[in-house]
């Protein structure tokens, strides 16, 4: 048989069945996967088909048993962890880039907007003019990139080109307990290990202590080990705390140790009039990393690195020469889009196949704006100060952290109903199952805390005040129980 058996194009007819199925998907009228997982876990767990069913068929079991038993993550009362559903202009863009654009390079208008994209994202979020960024798949990588450059930064400073050579000395890396752990794995991949994080003091809210810091790399320079990074949060994972970016910065720059700042999550923040004196001092950052995929509404797998200088990258992260490549690309200015790959992105970081990202968040921007983006963050954040007012107000609630972004810590209390953080586990619990408002929970200071964090473009200012309705109508019915049985067991005892 000449013609491949995969269909190639068809692509109207298909994308109006599945764009369909996805509508309605997205008014969550159908009940949760786990409703139907024996259904669909038969329907689907089939042997590995010798003869193909073809393309109509696939089309018709991804719209009738696959899209309905999906995820809740974009349900706009998913507030769990900091993740979200795409927007309708990231998913088009992501699949504009998928058939056009299958990879980054070349002189395409995909390639174009990669690097204009990583330029909006500085400016908009009021990065150093200098800075330049690459993509990668999120945060994890973004991380690992930026870390990769300080690693090679303090090695260079020695003599010594750790990504040609490796690295024989012990390295540390300061952050705090509140850093995301994916620090600690960047720290492992390049060698580095999980244990050269230093784990600094913070305040109750999870900021790093400066004078701990400062205390730490004083004592440090007695010690032979390469002093790689401070990391900073521009926005914790756990409560959206903003570390003191002056003052950590001002210190970093004393010891001459790269500064690197986490906004994967808290980034754009800085968009909120209300918030923004608290990144006073990112203009101090060697590297900054923000996660598209988070609060821009991008479909997942979409992370940016910036640094100072993207040499440094290239040091860091070339594979060195190919002879795979060798002649096939023009030094002459380009009479083809295949003449030249173009900015070599896949010489700045860890992957060299990989997706025109660049068109998702270009999309994003181009359909909102700032103006746009700017009144979402504003919102968000606005809404966990919105529960904060209400456990102010309520004698059954009780604020665990104050709100910083869009994230609100806070519990469900009651007297003489037993342990508390196994009532709001419980509450926690029940919300999860009625399945309108899904935050997720935390620990802060050994307290559980339902912890809504407010950043998908379909949750609308509604939801807070209807997860806190449903937190007191949860709590008031399981605290009957829960005092019962802290009767019961007084009783005994
Ligand atoms: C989410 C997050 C990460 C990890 O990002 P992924 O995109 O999930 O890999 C890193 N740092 C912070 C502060 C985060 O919130």
């Amino acid at each position: 048989m000449n013609k491949d058996q995969a269909e190639c194009n068809q692509l109207t007819p298909l994308l109006q069945k599945i764009g369909s199925s996805l509508d309605r998907y997205l008014r969550f009228e159908h009940a949760d996967a786990v409703v139907n997982a024996e259904q669909w876990r038969t329907e689907l767990g089939r042997t590995l088909p010798a003869a193909g069913v073809g393309i109509d068929e696939v089309v018709s079991e991804l719209c009738d048993i696959v899209i309905p038993n999906g995820s809740q993550i974009p349900n706009p009362g998913s507030t769990s962890f900091i993740t979200t559903g795409a927007t309708s202009a990231g998913v088009i863009a992501n699949l504009a880039a998928m058939v056009a654009s299958p990879q980054r390079i070349g002189v395409t208008a995909f390639n174009f907007l990669e690097e204009l994209s990583l330029r909006w994202l500085a400016e908009l979020f009021q990065l150093p003019a200098n800075m330049k960024g690459v993509y990668s798949s999120g945060g994890s990588v973004a991380n690992l990139v930026a870390l990769g450059a300080a690693r090679q930064w303090a090695f260079e400073r020695i003599g010594i080109d750790p990504a040609r050579d490796g690295i024989a000395k012990p390295c540390r890396i300061y952050g705090t307990q509140a850093c995301h752990h994916t620090i600690n794995r960047a720290a492992a991949v390049l060698g580095m290990g999980r244990e050269s994080v230093v784990n600094i003091a913070s305040d109750h809210m999870g900021c790093m202590s400066p004078e701990t810091l400062h205390a730490q790399l004083t004592a440090d320079l007695e010690n032979d080990d390469i002093a790689v990074a401070v990391v900073a949060n521009a926005g914790t994972t756990g409560t959206g705390a903003i570390d003191s970016l002056r003052e950590l910065g001002d210190i970093a720059r004393e010891f001459a140790v790269w500064f690197h700042v986490d906004g994967a999550y808290g980034l754009p923040g800085i968009l909120d009039p209300q918030v923004r004196h608290l990144y006073d001092g990112l203009e101090l950052a060697d590297s900054v990393i923000v996660d598209p995929h988070k609060w821009l509404g991008a479909p997942v797998g979409i992370g940016a690195t910036f640094v100072r200088d993207r040499n440094i990258l290239h040091r860091a992260f070339t594979q060195g020469t190919a002879d795979y490549l060798e002649g096939s690309l023009s030094d002459t200015d380009a009479r083809h889009s295949m003449d030249q790959l173009g900015i070599p992105y896949y010489d700045f970081g860890v992957e060299l196949s990989a997706p025109s990202r660049g068109a998702v968040v270009w999309a994003l921007l181009r359909e909102i704006g700032a103006d746009g983006l700017t009144a979402r963050i504003c919102r968000h954040n606005a809404m966990a100060r919105r529960i904060a007012e209400r456990c102010r107000e309520h004698p059954n609630l009780e604020i665990l952290q104050e709100p910083i972004l869009s994230i609100c810590c806070f519990r469900y209390v009651c007297d003489n109903c037993g342990d508390l953080n196994e009532l709001n586990r419980r509450i926690h619990r029940a919300l999860i199952h009625n399945n309108h408002n899904m935050p997720s929970t935390t620990l802060v200071n050994g307290q559980l805390a339902i912890r809504p964090c407010f950043v998908g473009a379909r949750t609308t200012w509604e939801y807070a005040d209807a997860l806190v309705d449903e937190v007191l109508e949860m709590g008031q019915k399981l605290a009957v129980g829960a005092r019962t049985a802290a009767a019961a067991a007084a009783k005994t005892a």
